[in-house]
């Protein structure tokens, strides 16, 4: 947990989101600016900041489990997965993050 993290604080449910989906390891909320009829956000449980800081090989094997538990779980059958990395990528939230984009 980051204290000045707004990710950390979605996670720990400082701000009631609703979780499309959560398991051990991941909870999966809906994009506040939504690019597309469904945006979802896959986001680690554990703060991580960006994919450049992510080490551990089973976290990332759940992340992208999770986004085929989620999309399977809402029927979702095609979309768009996005990891933005660093700032001049677009990142803004720096806690690792899996967009899933579909219609
Ligand atoms: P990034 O640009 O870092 O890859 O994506 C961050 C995403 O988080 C953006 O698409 C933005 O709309 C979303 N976001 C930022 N703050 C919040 C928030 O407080 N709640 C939710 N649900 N999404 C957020
Ligand atoms: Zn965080």
């Amino acid at each position: 947990m980051d204290n000045d993290c707004i990710f950390c604080k979605i996670i720990n449910g400082e701000f009631g989101t609703e979780f499309v989906y959560e398991n051990e390891h991941l909870v999966v909320f809906k994009d506040i600016h939504p690019k597309s009829p469904v945006h979802l956000l896959v986001v680690p449980k554990l703060h991580v900041a960006s994919l450049n800081e992510l080490d551990d090989r089973e976290l990332l094997a759940e992340l992208m489990l999770g986004v085929k538990e989620v999309t399977k779980k809402i029927g979702l059958k095609s979309y768009r997965t996005q990891i933005n990395t660093g700032k001049e990528a677009g990142q803004e939230v720096f806690h690792l993050h899996i967009h899933v984009l579909g219609k």
